[in-house]
């Protein structure tokens, strides 16, 4: 006999993370192997936070600043907010599970999502545990904040959209989230996950941005160092609070959620306009040249204001997903992200796209002779 798990821990699903590259090198004992997976940077870190954090190993000795305050600093002059509605977590994966911690109070609750989208709004359900709603997309694969709207109930209490949507890349315009703001109940929070802020806010004119919307008390927008900043493996993301769920935010973080090393590499980053405007040009090209891509092997993708391509193959993409790891390259299958015929690919240097493309065409052509 073993102690009880909560049930609704044995509901849910460890998360199913990109199949790592040294895995997929093992398994196919290939030499180079192409990852197109986890909407990374190809154009790796910022050098400015790279040099930050070698000059800040030698005080690893000593625990974080608990309060991140230089790194909330450097975030609250960046964007003219005030610190205290500024909080900064372990990625902003972090944050949303928090966000969960402290509004869900009963079972009946109800968390507001589209379908398909990032998957770990579904964890915060599944971990309170609450009531989770999924709203189908549209049929431009856009959140359907109409929809969303007409699921809402006196039980809402977090309702979350990815703008730019995590696996579509589409994007919510301005119009439609002033009329949804107006729908959002008293009693819930909208969390407006920006993970991609950067790249929909360089390509998309009149992209809304969560700071628009703080004035109403009602809308976190969430933030990350680890896409366009290239600095995933560090994890540190932050968020724009109303000043009444920040304080809340502050009582549940672990003391030490962001790392040294991450808090210097976050501030270094923010001024490293040449690194962010690198990986911005160099992602508009590789974003129109999968676009070509796949408009030559026949599939429909969609268009995209961050730093993947989600497109329709017309036949089922595991067997396609398979055949690329043979050929080393890891691109995530849409079965695992609501739709069997997808494929989610991150954008490249233009080397990895040749290797992508080359592959991607022979395989399409081998799933017809089959
Ligand atoms: C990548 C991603 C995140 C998580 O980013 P971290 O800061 O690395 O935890 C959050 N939301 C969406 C939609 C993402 O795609």
């Amino acid at each position: 006999m073993t102690p009880r798990i909560r049930p609704n821990v044995l509901g849910m699903r460890p998360y199913s993370p990109g199949k790592p590259i040294e895995e997929v090198r093992r398994e196919f004992g290939l030499d180079r192997i192409v990852k197109l997976a986890s909407n990374e940077n190809p154009w790796g870190p910022s050098p400015l936070a790279l040099d930050a954090m070698r000059s800040a190993v030698e005080d690893l000795s000593r625990y974080p600043d608990g309060a991140a305050h230089d790194l909330r600093t450097a975030i609250s002059q960046h964007f003219n907010l005030p610190m205290n509605q500024i909080v900064v977590g372990n990625g902003s994966d972090e944050l949303i599970r928090m966000l969960g911690l402290v509004l869900i109070c009963s079972e009946e609750d109800e968390v507001v999502m589209g379908d398909p989208s990032f998957v770990q709004y579904a964890a915060v359900a599944g971990l309170a545990p609450c009531k989770l709603i999924r709203v189908p997309l549209d049929g431009a694969q856009t959140h359907d904040l109409d929809a969303m709207a007409n699921a809402f109930t006196d039980r809402t209490k977090i309702v979350f959209v990815a703008n730019p949507n995590n696996p579509t890349g589409t994007v919510v315009g301005k119009t439609e989230l002033d009329a949804f703001m107006k729908r959002i109940p008293e009693g819930a929070v909208l969390v407006l996950d920006e993970a991609y802020f950067e790249f929909a806010n360089a390509y998309l004119p009149n992209y809304p941005s969560s700071q628009d919307y703080l004035s109403t008390d009602r809308v976190v927008g969430l933030r990350t160092f680890s896409k366009a900043y290239g600095l995933a493996g560090l994890r540190v993301g932050y968020g724009f609070f109303p000043a009444w769920l920040s304080d809340a935010m502050e009582r549940v973080r672990s003391p030490f959620n962001v790392n040294s090393l991450a808090q210097v590499a976050g501030v270094a980053a923010l001024k490293d306009t040449a690194h962010l405007a690198k990986t911005l040009s160099g992602t508009k090209i590789a974003l129109d040249r999968l676009m070509s891509i796949f408009e030559r092997v026949g599939a429909k993708a969609t268009k995209s204001y961050a730093n993947f391509v989600w497109a329709d193959l017309g036949r089922p993409a595991r067997p396609v997903f398979q055949a690329l790891l043979e050929h080393g390259i890891i691109v995530r299958p849409g079965d695992i992200l609501g739709n069997e015929y997808a494929v989610r690919v991150s954008v490249g240097t233009p080397e990895d796209l040749d290797v992508f493309e080359a592959a991607l065409v022979e395989t399409m052509k081998e799933a017809v002779a089959r």
